[in-house]
């Protein structure tokens, strides 16, 4: 298809009126203005864009613009420190490889050319209306992100199912967060964490599952630094990982055998009798049934499951009994793998049976990833409703309709897909176009390969992201140029539920618009804008959801604006009306949940083997995770960088025993081959005492590391499992 020559119906139709709103206006749509509410010479506080910790930076602005930063030290979170990604925020704004007006494909053999965003919006309406019509509304779908902001994540959501007619959209929290979702949902009844980062400091002893916190989020390491109590910090990670090593107690289990591990503490707590009765009785449900599925889980089963010896999983239990203020942590390493709903839950259960919930220094904790995860989780109308309610509920459907002033009937009552069930109907042609939005799977998904050679059967790619540059952008038919963290005003919603600001302190570079503008744009275009009035501004949009969140659990309603959070240095959710205003807010202090009778549901699960154990012709299991503090997923941002590349290594390697090193004759710092059954790649060799023998670990931040992985999924979460699959290792070229 051409790009359409301004005299055509379309272009007429709608192109014209917002090309001239774009001229007349340029300041609503984010072009060439100057940050907005700033003396030109000036600090302001805002949250960090990258991971879920949510820490505090204050940017100091120059005429106008962003120059430096600092971390800010009166932010509750933070405390005045910042990992080297916070120092280099600005960084990534101004890459030479920003994205500055709309690319399109006119042909699949041509090269992506500018064009203007009428014509962009003409391609954009133009595509997916045609597909809709020809082929209904589950023909196209979106991927977003946990990466912007709460108020663009709820108007995509609004947008693409209440007035594009679509159904099907998921982000990339579900290879983050999902299982974490789902395993609170049917265990507390609502997606809570219900920690307070204070926690970490309140503990008397801290259990680490799957967490490398030291890498994932350093200043929550720090965090544990200040606790004053002299606590044991119990690691569970097959590697010595940097948290490990600073344990008291490192638990180096067989690579996926942590679901018996906990379960074996169940049982072995229940046997000596450490057991919060006062608290399962008045508070839970399914204790019982509990302890019948898990008094199998001897320590005798537990010690072959996880190669642990029995004096270390004794010390484990004598630790948890000994506890005063027992808090449990875990992060990808449990929310990645192919049991991952039943491992959190049973996390979930060591904190019901000991009482260790709704004090300080306790709680089931899940740390989330991305710095916006939890806006995700909340308010992205993917697969919940907006607000955490169900789709299929009609009192929750019509709450939102009576909300948004919308037809009931635009809510259609159907679940969407999740992105592996998306990207298989790619795959068998149903879907046929796909709307990416600040997210990178042709790098990021699962088995890579076969993902990109799945999305080149698409009829119609748009990705909308900060760079042109990103694998996934350059399949695309249709590149929107978006404005970057800093360049846009909104909110995230860090791991402790605390909702922190962004502002607009740098100009977006040529006619890049923030993610929010673009889906105003797209709503004019399509023909909708009318059921968006309303949703005019981020703040503005902030209102709405204040009114979705009323009476839920998540409810926000207290807030009163933008300005009220920044003073307050961000406010942790829920913030009913009349509220007090305090630092620190956790959840679950009078021991009632948000199921309907009020009480913490015991769930569990008989664990299965593996989906790809090793074998004879792929001796060595793969774990894959972050690589450094200074490194970012997909690299997209931090390799943009010249300090943060400077603190991390430049290419991709792979760390494997000196045993195993040895044993195949290969030598660390050559290159080898490393083979799944997906793939082949080349990488660095190093030999590291930090894996077991038969294990290896690669980088989750390199492009090869994803054409290993295996496409298998938690069945409750459907989030994929990236920790476990089967890997051969040769000598470079001898395949
Ligand atoms: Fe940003 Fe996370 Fe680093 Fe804090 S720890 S500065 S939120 S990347």
């Amino acid at each position: 298809m051409l790009i359409p020559s301004p005299k055509s119906s379309w272009f007429r139709q709608w192109s014209g009126p917002l090309t001239q709103e774009l001229i007349q206006r340029p300041g609503e749509f984010g072009l060439g203005t100057v940050p907005e509410n700033l003396v030109p010479d000036a600090t302001t506080t805002m949250v960090c864009g990258y991971c879920s910790t949510g820490c505090g930076l204050n940017v100091h602005l120059r005429n106008g613009a962003a120059v430096n930063l600092s971390a800010a030290s009166a932010y509750p979170v933070n405390l005045g420190m910042a990992c080297p990604k916070g120092w280099e925020a600005l960084a990534p704004l101004a890459a030479n490889d920003r994205l500055t007006m709309p690319l399109y494909r006119a042909a699949s053999s041509e090269p992506l050319a500018p064009i203007s965003w009428g014509g962009a919006m003409d391609q954009f309406c133009g595509r997916f209306k045609e597909l809709l019509r020809k082929h209904g509304p589950e023909s196209i779908a979106f991927l977003s992100t946990g990466q912007i902001c709460t108020e663009e994540m709820a108007f995509l959501g609004a947008l693409f199912k209440f007035g594009m007619g679509g159904i099907h959209c998921d982000s990339n929290t579900r290879q983050c967060m999902a299982t974490s979702h789902v395993a609170y949902r049917q265990s507390f009844g609502f997606d809570a964490p219900p920690y307070t980062y204070e926690d970490f400091e309140q503990s008397d002893v801290l259990v680490f599952i799957g967490s490398n916190l030291c890498i994932a989020h350093p200043i929550l390491w720090q965090r544990v630094l200040r606790n004053r109590h002299r606590p044991e910090i119990i690691v569970i990670d097959p590697r010595a990982t940097e948290t490990a090593m600073n344990a008291t107690l490192h638990l180096p289990i067989a690579p996926k055998s942590d679901l018996v591990l906990l379960y074996g503490l169940a049982w072995a707590l229940i046997k000596r009798g450490a057991i919060d009765w006062a608290f399962v009785e008045a508070h839970t449900t399914g204790f019982t049934d509990f302890i019948a599925a898990v008094e199998s889980y001897t320590e005798e089963v537990v010690c072959l499951a996880t190669g642990l010896p029995l004096a270390s999983f004794g010390r484990f239990v004598d630790a948890i009994i000994k506890g005063q203020r027992v808090s449990f942590w875990w992060t990808m390493g449990v929310n990645q793998g192919h049991q991952a709903t039943r491992t959190a839950q049973a996390i979930i259960n060591l904190a019901l049976m000991t009482g260790n919930m709704g004090r300080p220094g306790t709680g089931a904790n899940s740390i989330t990833g991305q710095c916006n995860a939890m806006g995700s989780r909340l308010f992205a109308n993917a697969t919940s409703l907006l607000g955490g309610r169900d789709v299929l509920n009609p009192e929750h459907r019509a709450e939102v309709a009576g909300i948004l002033g919308i037809p009931q009937d635009r809510i259609v009552p159907q679940k969407s897909l999740a992105y592996d069930e998306i990207v298989a109907r790619i795959r068998d042609g149903r879907i046929k176009g796909l709307w990416v939005i600040g997210t990178n799977p042709s790098h990021s998904w699962i088995q890579q390969r076969d993902l990109n050679e799945t999305l080149s059967r698409l009829e119609f790619l748009v990705v909308q992201d900060m760079y042109g540059s990103t694998e996934t952008a350059r399949q695309a038919h249709l590149v929107l140029p978006a404005a970057g963290w800093g360049e846009k005003d909104g909110t995230l919603i860090n791991s402790e539920r605390r909702i922190g600001l962004v502002k607009k302190v740098a100009r977006a570079p040529g006619q890049a618009l923030s993610d929010f503008q673009i889906f105003r744009l797209v709503a004019a275009a399509w023909g909708c804008g009318p059921m968006f009035e309303r949703w005019n501004s981020p703040e503005a949009t902030f209102q709405i959801l204040k009114q979705l969140s009323a009476g839920r659990p998540c409810d926000i309603s207290g807030i009163a604006d933008y300005r009220m959070l920044d003073e307050a240095g961000g406010i942790q959710w829920p913030f009913r009306k009349g509220d007090p205003l305090i630092t620190e807010r956790r959840l679950f202090e009078n021991g009632r949940f948000f199921t309907p009778d009020g009480r913490a549901v015991f769930l569990s699960e008989t664990p299965v083997p593996v989906p790809e154990p090793a074998d004879e012709q792929f001796p060595f299991v793969l774990l894959t995770g972050r690589g450094s503090s200074s490194q970012w997923h997909t690299l997209t941002r931090t390799n943009k960088s010249e300090v943060l590349k400077k603190l991390a290594p430049s290419e991709n390697y792979i760390e494997m025993s000196p045993q195993d090193v040895a044993r195949l004759g290969l030598t660390p710092g050559r290159k080898v081959s490393v083979v799944s059954r997906r793939a082949t790649v080349d990488v660095v060799l190093r030999a590291s005492t930090s894996v077991k023998p038969g294990e290896c670990f690669m980088p989750m931040h390199f492009v090869e590391t994803n054409q290993l992985t295996l496409s298998a999924v938690d069945p409750h979460s459907r989030q994929p499992s990236y920790k476990h699959c089967a890997i051969a290792v040769t000598r470079h070229g001898v395949l």
